[in-house]
Protein backbone atom coordinates (compact mmCIF):
# COMPACT_ATOMS: atom_id res chain seq x y z
CA UNK A 1 0.00 0.00 0.00
CA UNK A 2 1.26 3.35 -1.13
CA UNK A 3 0.37 6.92 -0.40
CA UNK A 4 0.27 9.12 -3.69
CA UNK A 5 1.93 11.88 -1.20
CA UNK A 6 4.17 13.32 0.91
CA UNK A 7 2.71 15.29 3.96
CA UNK A 8 1.74 12.71 6.28
CA UNK A 9 -1.64 12.65 8.16
CA UNK A 10 -2.38 12.14 11.81
CA UNK A 11 -5.90 11.75 12.70
CA UNK A 12 -6.69 11.26 16.65
CA UNK A 13 -8.61 8.51 17.61
CA UNK A 14 -11.49 9.03 20.25
CA UNK A 15 -15.32 7.91 20.67
CA UNK A 16 -16.32 8.13 16.85
CA UNK A 17 -13.45 6.17 15.56
CA UNK A 18 -12.09 3.08 18.18
CA UNK A 19 -13.87 0.02 16.61
CA UNK A 20 -12.03 -2.04 14.27
CA UNK A 21 -13.81 -1.18 10.77
CA UNK A 22 -13.63 2.21 11.52
CA UNK A 23 -9.58 2.47 12.08
CA UNK A 24 -9.52 0.32 9.59
CA UNK A 25 -11.43 2.69 7.44
CA UNK A 26 -9.47 5.79 8.40
CA UNK A 27 -6.20 4.06 8.05
CA UNK A 28 -6.62 3.00 4.21
CA UNK A 29 -8.36 6.54 3.96
CA UNK A 30 -4.62 8.18 4.45
CA UNK A 31 -4.13 8.39 8.34
CA UNK A 32 -0.27 7.44 8.95
CA UNK A 33 -0.04 8.09 12.35
CA UNK A 34 -2.86 7.80 14.81
CA UNK A 35 -2.63 10.02 18.04
CA UNK A 36 -4.20 8.76 21.46
CA UNK A 37 -5.41 11.75 23.54
CA UNK A 38 -4.23 10.92 26.94
CA UNK A 39 -6.33 14.06 27.88
CA UNK A 40 -9.74 12.08 27.47
CA UNK A 41 -10.07 8.54 27.99
CA UNK A 42 -9.22 6.02 30.10
CA UNK A 43 -6.01 3.36 29.95
CA UNK A 44 -8.05 0.81 28.29
CA UNK A 45 -9.91 2.84 25.99
CA UNK A 46 -6.31 3.69 24.77
CA UNK A 47 -4.78 0.32 24.95
CA UNK A 48 -7.98 -0.89 22.86
CA UNK A 49 -7.04 1.28 20.21
CA UNK A 50 -3.29 0.37 20.31
CA UNK A 51 -3.93 -3.22 19.80
CA UNK A 52 -6.44 -2.51 17.23
CA UNK A 53 -3.64 -0.42 15.30
CA UNK A 54 -0.94 -3.67 16.12
CA UNK A 55 -3.47 -6.47 14.87
CA UNK A 56 -4.04 -4.04 11.85
CA UNK A 57 -0.25 -3.55 11.04
CA UNK A 58 0.42 -7.37 11.29
CA UNK A 59 -2.64 -7.74 8.76
CA UNK A 60 -1.46 -5.14 6.14
CA UNK A 61 2.17 -5.56 6.49
CA UNK A 62 2.62 -1.87 6.94
CA UNK A 63 4.49 0.16 9.58
CA UNK A 64 1.92 2.35 11.31
CA UNK A 65 3.00 5.39 13.68
CA UNK A 66 1.01 5.83 17.20
CA UNK A 67 1.31 9.15 19.12
CA UNK A 68 0.79 9.36 22.89
CA UNK A 69 -0.66 13.07 23.32
CA UNK A 70 -0.10 13.95 26.97
CA UNK A 71 -2.21 16.18 28.63
CA UNK A 72 0.57 18.49 30.45
CA UNK A 73 -0.83 20.99 33.11
CA UNK A 74 -3.70 21.69 30.87
CA UNK A 75 -6.33 23.03 32.74
CA UNK A 76 -10.13 21.91 32.50
CA UNK A 77 -13.37 22.23 33.78
CA UNK A 78 -15.28 19.47 35.58
CA UNK A 79 -18.56 17.44 34.14
CA UNK A 80 -22.03 18.68 34.26
CA UNK A 81 -24.80 16.54 35.93
CA UNK A 82 -26.84 17.15 32.73
CA UNK A 83 -24.70 18.24 29.60
CA UNK A 84 -23.95 21.51 28.07
CA UNK A 85 -24.92 24.72 29.85
CA UNK A 86 -25.83 28.00 27.82
CA UNK A 87 -23.40 30.77 29.55
CA UNK A 88 -25.17 34.16 28.63
CA UNK A 89 -23.36 37.35 28.42
CA UNK A 90 -23.09 39.36 31.89
CA UNK A 91 -24.28 36.10 34.15
CA UNK A 92 -22.31 35.37 36.73
CA UNK A 93 -20.66 31.73 37.10
CA UNK A 94 -18.94 30.52 39.66
CA UNK A 95 -16.11 28.07 39.47
CA UNK A 96 -14.30 26.12 42.57
CA UNK A 97 -12.89 22.72 43.72
CA UNK A 98 -15.60 20.87 44.47
CA UNK A 99 -14.58 17.94 41.63
CA UNK A 100 -17.81 15.89 43.31
CA UNK A 101 -20.38 18.06 42.51
CA UNK A 102 -21.35 18.08 39.01
CA UNK A 103 -21.80 21.57 37.51
CA UNK A 104 -25.05 23.51 36.37
CA UNK A 105 -25.76 26.74 34.96
CA UNK A 106 -24.56 28.95 38.10
CA UNK A 107 -21.24 26.72 38.84
CA UNK A 108 -18.50 24.10 37.81
CA UNK A 109 -15.47 22.51 39.20
CA UNK A 110 -12.03 23.52 37.85
CA UNK A 111 -9.70 21.15 40.12
CA UNK A 112 -6.65 23.10 39.98
CA UNK A 113 -5.88 24.79 43.30
CA UNK A 114 -2.98 26.57 42.20
CA UNK A 115 -4.67 28.69 39.62
CA UNK A 116 -7.12 29.75 42.22
CA UNK A 117 -3.96 30.87 44.14
CA UNK A 118 -2.57 32.67 41.53
CA UNK A 119 -6.11 34.38 40.45
CA UNK A 120 -6.56 38.06 41.33
CA UNK A 121 -9.56 40.11 40.65
CA UNK A 122 -9.77 41.40 36.90
CA UNK A 123 -8.09 38.13 35.15
CA UNK A 124 -9.85 36.95 32.21
CA UNK A 125 -10.28 33.33 31.80
CA UNK A 126 -10.89 31.71 28.05
CA UNK A 127 -12.76 28.67 28.17
CA UNK A 128 -12.83 26.10 25.46
CA UNK A 129 -10.43 27.71 23.20
CA UNK A 130 -11.28 31.06 23.74
CA UNK A 131 -14.68 30.64 22.95
CA UNK A 132 -16.20 31.66 26.58
CA UNK A 133 -14.72 34.62 28.30
CA UNK A 134 -15.36 34.95 31.75
CA UNK A 135 -13.67 38.06 33.90
CA UNK A 136 -12.87 37.27 37.76
CA UNK A 137 -15.11 39.70 39.88
CA UNK A 138 -13.67 37.88 43.05
CA UNK A 139 -11.77 34.74 44.54
CA UNK A 140 -10.28 33.28 47.27
CA UNK A 141 -7.96 30.13 47.99
CA UNK A 142 -11.01 27.51 46.30
CA UNK A 143 -13.30 29.37 44.28
CA UNK A 144 -13.81 32.07 41.79
CA UNK A 145 -16.78 34.94 41.01
CA UNK A 146 -16.76 35.01 37.19
CA UNK A 147 -19.09 37.08 35.08
CA UNK A 148 -19.73 36.19 31.75
CA UNK A 149 -18.42 38.31 29.01
CA UNK A 150 -18.62 36.37 25.94
CA UNK A 151 -21.14 33.94 26.44
CA UNK A 152 -22.01 30.30 24.54
CA UNK A 153 -22.07 26.67 25.23
CA UNK A 154 -19.93 25.37 28.05
CA UNK A 155 -19.64 21.15 28.25
CA UNK A 156 -17.98 18.61 30.17
CA UNK A 157 -14.28 18.61 30.78
CA UNK A 158 -12.90 21.88 29.05
CA UNK A 159 -10.09 23.60 28.53
CA UNK A 160 -9.13 26.76 30.09
CA UNK A 161 -6.21 29.30 29.59
CA UNK A 162 -5.24 32.28 31.69
CA UNK A 163 -3.19 34.00 29.54
CA UNK A 164 -2.77 37.19 31.88
CA UNK A 165 -1.15 34.80 34.71
CA UNK A 166 2.00 33.06 35.31
CA UNK A 167 0.91 29.63 36.34
CA UNK A 168 3.93 27.90 38.20
CA UNK A 169 3.54 24.70 36.76
CA UNK A 170 6.08 21.68 35.59
CA UNK A 171 5.00 20.16 31.80
CA UNK A 172 4.78 16.98 33.17
CA UNK A 173 2.02 16.83 35.94
CA UNK A 174 1.49 13.38 37.91
CA UNK A 175 -0.82 12.44 35.52
CA UNK A 176 1.44 12.58 33.12
CA UNK A 177 3.92 10.80 34.37
CA UNK A 178 1.01 8.01 34.96
CA UNK A 179 0.42 8.13 31.58
CA UNK A 180 3.78 8.72 30.03
CA UNK A 181 4.52 5.05 31.94
CA UNK A 182 1.52 3.47 30.17
CA UNK A 183 2.12 4.68 27.09
CA UNK A 184 5.51 3.75 26.85
CA UNK A 185 4.43 0.17 28.54
CA UNK A 186 1.92 -0.09 25.41
CA UNK A 187 4.69 0.52 22.94
CA UNK A 188 3.80 3.62 21.26
CA UNK A 189 6.71 5.39 18.86
CA UNK A 190 6.17 9.21 19.85
CA UNK A 191 4.99 10.83 22.96
CA UNK A 192 3.61 14.68 22.63
CA UNK A 193 4.64 17.02 25.57
CA UNK A 194 1.98 19.66 25.90
CA UNK A 195 2.73 23.32 27.29
CA UNK A 196 6.97 23.01 27.01
CA UNK A 197 7.74 26.68 27.79
CA UNK A 198 11.36 25.48 27.87
CA UNK A 199 14.27 23.18 26.44
CA UNK A 200 14.90 21.73 30.40
CA UNK A 201 11.33 20.63 29.09
CA UNK A 202 12.14 18.26 26.87
CA UNK A 203 15.10 17.33 28.76
CA UNK A 204 13.10 16.25 31.81
CA UNK A 205 11.47 13.61 29.52
CA UNK A 206 14.03 12.66 27.33
CA UNK A 207 15.69 11.29 30.76
CA UNK A 208 12.21 9.35 31.42
CA UNK A 209 11.60 8.13 27.89
CA UNK A 210 15.33 6.88 27.08
CA UNK A 211 14.88 6.45 23.46
CA UNK A 212 11.69 4.33 23.68
CA UNK A 213 9.71 6.54 21.61
CA UNK A 214 10.42 9.94 19.88
CA UNK A 215 9.38 13.42 22.03
CA UNK A 216 7.41 15.71 20.31
CA UNK A 217 7.30 19.06 21.39
CA UNK A 218 3.87 20.81 21.43
CA UNK A 219 4.41 24.28 20.96
CA UNK A 220 1.43 26.38 22.76
CA UNK A 221 2.93 28.90 25.13
CA UNK A 222 4.38 32.12 24.35
CA UNK A 223 7.49 31.26 25.74
CA UNK A 224 8.16 28.25 23.90
CA UNK A 225 7.91 30.27 20.57
CA UNK A 226 11.00 32.85 22.61
CA UNK A 227 13.32 28.99 22.66
CA UNK A 228 12.35 28.36 19.79
CA UNK A 229 15.42 26.95 18.23
CA UNK A 230 16.68 25.30 21.30
CA UNK A 231 13.19 23.22 21.38
CA UNK A 232 13.52 22.39 18.20
CA UNK A 233 17.48 21.50 18.43
CA UNK A 234 16.54 19.35 21.68
CA UNK A 235 12.94 17.70 20.29
CA UNK A 236 12.71 15.07 17.84
CA UNK A 237 9.74 16.23 15.83
CA UNK A 238 7.50 19.48 17.30
CA UNK A 239 3.80 20.26 16.93
CA UNK A 240 2.28 23.66 16.07
CA UNK A 241 -0.18 23.53 18.54
CA UNK A 242 -2.54 26.26 16.96
CA UNK A 243 -5.66 25.21 19.43
CA UNK A 244 -3.99 26.70 22.84
CA UNK A 245 -0.68 28.76 21.10
CA UNK A 246 -4.07 30.47 19.39
CA UNK A 247 -5.82 31.40 22.87
CA UNK A 248 -2.57 32.03 24.37
CA UNK A 249 -1.62 34.62 22.06
CA UNK A 250 -3.35 37.23 19.32
CA UNK A 251 -5.06 34.65 16.62
CA UNK A 252 -3.88 37.17 14.03
CA UNK A 253 0.47 36.24 15.56
CA UNK A 254 -0.34 32.50 14.92
CA UNK A 255 0.29 32.41 10.94
CA UNK A 256 3.38 34.04 10.95
CA UNK A 257 4.70 31.54 14.27
CA UNK A 258 3.29 28.82 12.32
CA UNK A 259 5.79 29.49 9.42
CA UNK A 260 8.70 30.48 11.83
CA UNK A 261 8.41 26.96 13.11
CA UNK A 262 8.03 25.14 10.12
CA UNK A 263 11.01 26.65 8.54
CA UNK A 264 13.14 26.26 12.10
CA UNK A 265 11.79 22.90 11.88
CA UNK A 266 12.64 22.03 8.28
CA UNK A 267 16.33 23.67 8.61
CA UNK A 268 16.83 21.40 11.46
CA UNK A 269 15.49 18.45 9.44
CA UNK A 270 12.97 17.60 12.45
CA UNK A 271 9.39 16.25 11.50
CA UNK A 272 6.69 19.19 12.23
CA UNK A 273 3.45 18.46 12.49
CA UNK A 274 0.52 21.81 11.61
CA UNK A 275 -2.39 20.45 13.83
CA UNK A 276 -5.67 21.68 15.55
CA UNK A 277 -8.90 23.20 13.50
CA UNK A 278 -7.57 22.03 10.12
CA UNK A 279 -11.00 20.84 9.34
CA UNK A 280 -13.04 21.98 12.44
CA UNK A 281 -16.48 22.62 10.57
CA UNK A 282 -16.06 18.91 9.53
CA UNK A 283 -17.00 17.69 12.86
CA UNK A 284 -20.74 18.62 11.75
CA UNK A 285 -20.45 18.87 8.54
CA UNK A 286 -19.72 16.16 5.59
CA UNK A 287 -17.23 18.98 3.64
CA UNK A 288 -15.05 21.79 5.29
CA UNK A 289 -15.09 25.15 4.70
CA UNK A 290 -13.02 26.58 1.53
CA UNK A 291 -10.98 28.62 4.39
CA UNK A 292 -10.33 24.71 5.97
CA UNK A 293 -9.22 23.58 2.77
CA UNK A 294 -7.27 26.54 2.12
CA UNK A 295 -5.45 26.09 5.54
CA UNK A 296 -4.64 22.99 4.82
CA UNK A 297 -3.15 23.47 1.71
CA UNK A 298 -0.84 26.35 3.40
CA UNK A 299 0.45 23.89 5.78
CA UNK A 300 1.47 21.70 2.56
CA UNK A 301 2.99 24.39 0.40
CA UNK A 302 4.94 25.54 3.93
CA UNK A 303 6.26 21.84 3.37
CA UNK A 304 5.16 20.44 6.89
CA UNK A 305 5.96 16.91 7.56
CA UNK A 306 2.12 16.13 8.75
CA UNK A 307 -1.19 17.61 9.10
CA UNK A 308 -3.55 16.68 12.07
CA UNK A 309 -6.96 16.02 12.42
CA UNK A 310 -8.22 16.52 16.33
CA UNK A 311 -12.07 16.16 16.88
CA UNK A 312 -12.96 15.97 13.18
CA UNK A 313 -11.69 11.99 13.21
CA UNK A 314 -12.27 11.38 17.52
CA UNK A 315 -15.72 12.60 18.34
CA UNK A 316 -17.18 14.50 15.03
CA UNK A 317 -19.91 13.21 12.89
CA UNK A 318 -17.70 12.59 9.89
CA UNK A 319 -14.39 10.60 10.77
CA UNK A 320 -13.67 9.14 8.12
CA UNK A 321 -14.75 12.09 5.89
CA UNK A 322 -12.32 14.79 7.10
CA UNK A 323 -9.39 11.94 6.76
CA UNK A 324 -10.38 11.49 2.80
CA UNK A 325 -10.76 15.27 2.43
CA UNK A 326 -7.28 15.79 4.22
CA UNK A 327 -5.44 13.61 1.82
CA UNK A 328 -7.57 14.47 -0.97
CA UNK A 329 -6.49 18.10 -0.43
CA UNK A 330 -2.67 16.90 0.90
CA UNK A 331 -2.12 15.09 -2.64
CA UNK A 332 -3.99 17.75 -4.73
CA UNK A 333 -1.62 20.78 -3.24
CA UNK A 334 0.98 18.15 -4.03
CA UNK A 335 0.51 17.91 -7.39
CA UNK A 336 0.07 22.08 -8.21
CA UNK A 337 3.51 22.76 -10.07
CA UNK A 338 3.98 25.93 -7.71
CA UNK A 339 4.20 23.47 -5.09
CA UNK A 340 7.53 22.30 -6.33
CA UNK A 341 8.76 26.14 -6.45
CA UNK A 342 7.77 26.89 -3.03
CA UNK A 343 9.29 23.96 -1.75
CA UNK A 344 12.02 24.74 -3.22
CA UNK A 345 12.37 28.30 -2.75
CA UNK A 346 12.13 27.66 1.16
CA UNK A 347 14.67 24.95 0.99
CA UNK A 348 17.77 25.79 3.64
CA UNK A 349 21.39 25.02 2.29
CA UNK A 350 22.52 21.40 3.91
CA UNK A 351 24.00 21.61 6.90
CA UNK A 352 27.82 20.23 7.79
CA UNK A 353 26.98 17.20 8.78
CA UNK A 354 27.59 13.83 6.61
CA UNK A 355 24.48 12.25 6.19
CA UNK A 356 23.33 15.89 4.95
CA UNK A 357 25.70 16.06 2.36
CA UNK A 358 24.95 12.84 0.79
CA UNK A 359 20.97 13.97 1.30
CA UNK A 360 22.23 17.12 -0.49
CA UNK A 361 24.11 14.45 -2.93
CA UNK A 362 21.24 12.38 -3.52
CA UNK A 363 19.19 15.61 -4.04
CA UNK A 364 21.60 16.68 -6.96
CA UNK A 365 22.25 13.19 -8.91
CA UNK A 366 17.98 13.22 -8.89
CA UNK A 367 18.37 16.37 -10.72
CA UNK A 368 20.79 14.69 -13.50
CA UNK A 369 19.60 11.44 -13.64
CA UNK A 370 16.00 9.81 -13.54
CA UNK A 371 15.85 8.53 -10.73
CA UNK A 372 12.72 6.36 -9.72
CA UNK A 373 13.15 6.36 -5.97
CA UNK A 374 15.80 7.75 -3.27
CA UNK A 375 16.48 4.67 -0.36
CA UNK A 376 17.93 5.31 3.47
CA UNK A 377 18.79 1.99 4.61
CA UNK A 378 18.65 3.51 7.64
CA UNK A 379 18.81 1.52 11.72
CA UNK A 380 18.02 5.01 13.59
CA UNK A 381 15.81 6.58 10.66
CA UNK A 382 18.38 9.86 10.57
CA UNK A 383 19.41 8.93 7.21
CA UNK A 384 15.76 8.86 6.48
CA UNK A 385 15.29 12.42 7.87
CA UNK A 386 17.81 13.61 6.41
CA UNK A 387 17.20 12.66 2.96
CA UNK A 388 13.55 14.16 3.83
CA UNK A 389 15.05 17.23 4.65
CA UNK A 390 16.15 18.02 0.93
CA UNK A 391 12.39 17.37 0.07
CA UNK A 392 13.60 15.26 -2.87
CA UNK A 393 11.31 15.06 -6.18
CA UNK A 394 11.86 11.17 -6.03
CA UNK A 395 10.10 9.08 -3.77
CA UNK A 396 12.12 8.15 -0.46
CA UNK A 397 12.11 4.39 0.93
CA UNK A 398 13.19 4.44 4.38
CA UNK A 399 14.44 0.90 4.71
CA UNK A 400 15.10 -0.42 8.14
CA UNK A 401 15.86 -3.69 10.47
CA UNK A 402 14.06 -1.73 13.15
CA UNK A 403 10.45 -2.11 13.46
CA UNK A 404 10.29 1.05 15.98
CA UNK A 405 12.53 3.14 13.34
CA UNK A 406 9.93 2.17 10.13
CA UNK A 407 7.07 3.10 12.88
CA UNK A 408 8.42 6.64 13.86
CA UNK A 409 8.92 7.33 10.29
CA UNK A 410 5.62 7.21 9.36
CA UNK A 411 5.67 10.81 10.56
CA UNK A 412 8.17 12.07 8.24
CA UNK A 413 7.87 14.07 5.14
CA UNK A 414 7.93 11.73 2.34
CA UNK A 415 9.01 8.80 3.84
CA UNK A 416 8.08 5.29 2.70
CA UNK A 417 9.17 3.26 5.40
CA UNK A 418 9.73 -0.34 4.74
CA UNK A 419 10.52 -2.94 7.52
CA UNK A 420 14.06 -5.22 5.89
CA UNK A 421 16.16 -7.80 7.41
CA UNK A 422 19.62 -6.97 8.36
CA UNK A 423 22.25 -6.83 6.03
CA UNK A 424 25.76 -7.75 6.29
CA UNK A 425 27.50 -6.36 2.93
CA UNK A 426 26.91 -3.71 0.81
CA UNK A 427 25.96 -5.67 -2.16
CA UNK A 428 23.47 -7.44 -0.13
CA UNK A 429 22.39 -4.04 1.03
CA UNK A 430 22.35 -2.57 -2.83
CA UNK A 431 20.01 -5.73 -3.91
CA UNK A 432 17.59 -5.48 -1.37
CA UNK A 433 16.91 -1.93 -1.41
CA UNK A 434 16.43 -2.70 -5.83
CA UNK A 435 13.97 -5.51 -4.61
CA UNK A 436 12.68 -3.36 -2.56
CA UNK A 437 11.74 -0.21 -4.72
CA UNK A 438 10.13 -2.77 -7.35
CA UNK A 439 8.19 -4.80 -4.93
CA UNK A 440 6.57 -1.55 -3.15
CA UNK A 441 5.72 -0.47 -6.70
CA UNK A 442 8.82 2.64 -6.66
CA UNK A 443 10.77 1.05 -9.83
CA UNK A 444 10.67 -1.38 -13.25
CA UNK A 445 13.33 -3.28 -13.51
CA UNK A 446 15.93 -1.12 -15.76
CA UNK A 447 15.23 2.31 -13.40
CA UNK A 448 17.45 3.96 -11.67
CA UNK A 449 17.50 4.00 -7.19
CA UNK A 450 20.47 5.94 -5.13
CA UNK A 451 20.69 5.05 -1.84
CA UNK A 452 22.01 6.58 1.09
CA UNK A 453 23.65 4.08 3.90
CA UNK A 454 25.70 3.85 7.02
CA UNK A 455 28.47 1.47 7.38
CA UNK A 456 29.08 -0.39 9.38
CA UNK A 457 25.83 -1.58 9.03
CA UNK A 458 23.62 -1.91 12.53
CA UNK A 459 25.06 1.38 13.79
CA UNK A 460 23.41 4.61 13.92
CA UNK A 461 24.36 8.03 13.12
CA UNK A 462 27.21 6.90 10.82
CA UNK A 463 25.80 7.57 7.29
CA UNK A 464 28.76 7.93 5.32
CA UNK A 465 28.04 5.89 2.20
CA UNK A 466 26.49 6.93 -1.03
CA UNK A 467 25.55 4.27 -4.05
CA UNK A 468 23.55 5.22 -7.50
CA UNK A 469 22.02 1.09 -8.23
CA UNK A 470 20.16 -0.13 -10.99
CA UNK A 471 17.41 -2.42 -10.69
CA UNK A 472 17.58 -5.98 -12.31
P1 LIG B 1 -4.53 19.70 22.30
O1 LIG B 1 -3.23 20.25 21.60
O2 LIG B 1 -5.49 19.31 21.24
O3 LIG B 1 -4.04 18.56 23.10
O4 LIG B 1 -4.96 20.85 23.14
C1 LIG B 1 -3.24 20.85 20.35
C2 LIG B 1 -3.49 22.35 20.42
O5 LIG B 1 -3.52 22.97 21.47
O6 LIG B 1 -3.60 22.90 19.32
MN1 LIG C 1 -3.15 22.13 23.38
Amino acid sequence: MKRLRNAKLVATLGPASSDRDTIRALFEAGADVFRLNFSHGSHTDHKARLELIRAMERELGRPIGVLADLQGPKLRVGRFADGPVKLVEGAAFRLDLDIERPGDITRIAMPHPEIFRALVAHTDLLLDDGRIRLRVERCGADFAETQVVAGGHLSDRKGVNVPGVVVPLSALTEKDRADLDYALGLGVDWVALSFVQRPEDIVEIKDIVKGRAGIVAKLEKPAAISSLDAIVAEADAIMVARGDLGVEMPPEKVPAIQKRIVRACRKAGKPVIVATQMLESMVNAPVPTRAEASDVATAIYDGADAVMLSAESASGKYPLEAVRMMDRIIARTESDPYYRDAIDASRTPPQQDRADAIGAAVGFVSGILYVAATVAYTNSGYSALRLARERPQAPILGMTPRRATARRLALAWGVHAVLCHDVTSVSEMTELACDTARKEGYGQPGETVVIAAGMPFGASGNTNLFRIAQIE
